[in-house]
């Protein structure tokens, strides 16, 4: 018995009832960028089921280069997938919230102690940090609209998850950005 084992008794529940789909565009046509939280899962949040959405999560839901790469991956194959003659923009949905435990990175003290135990550059850690989620999800929406991999393919909008009360507000409208 491990920690797993009552999951995957909920998995076989879960393939009993399962019905195989084949690789096709997403049905919500969003990609979903999110904090790695326990607490904000986008599947229960925002209803998402399978097939919906490419979610990808990092501490903090934050911008990087990997993530970029991964977005510019997933709109080639997203042009594939449509026939590669009808280049459609792929909207992306970059949700930071509130109590993020990344937060306590903005606290150089923490921080200095977090990248001595980790061995982690302090920037690194810095570049992760969600203290104030309407803040860097304006960033994060920004560097994706200006990032070079993804010119002309994205529209970018920007959310805040509110843990208190389990909403979503939308921060930064996709309309800005045309
Ligand atoms: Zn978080």
């Amino acid at each position: 018995m491990t920690r797993i084992s009552p999951l995957l008794e909920r998995n076989e529940q879960f393939a009993r009832t399962y019905t195989p789909g084949t690789l096709g565009l997403p049905t919500s046509g969003l990609i979903v960028l999110t904090c790695l939280d326990h607490r904000v899962d986008p599947a229960i949040v925002l209803g998402l089921r399978l097939g919906d959405a490419p979610v990808i999560r990092n501490a903090g839901g934050r911008v990087s280069q990997a993530v970029i790469e991964d977005i510019a991956y997933l709109t080639f194959l997203a042009d594939q997938i449509a026939g590669g003659d009808t280049p459609t923009r792929v909207e992306i949905a970059v949700i930071h919230h509130t109590q993020c435990g990344t937060g306590l990175l903005a606290d150089p003290a923490f921080r200095h102690r977090a990248a001595e135990a980790t061995h982690l550059a302090e920037t690194t850690l810095a570049a992760s940090a969600v203290a104030d989620p309407r803040l860097t999800v304006a960033g994060d929406v920004e560097r994706l609209r200006t990032a070079p991999l993804l010119a002309d393919k994205v529209t970018v909008s920007g959310h805040v998850y509110d843990l208190a009360t389990g909403r979503v507000t939308t921060t930064v409208d996709t309309r800005q950005a045309d």
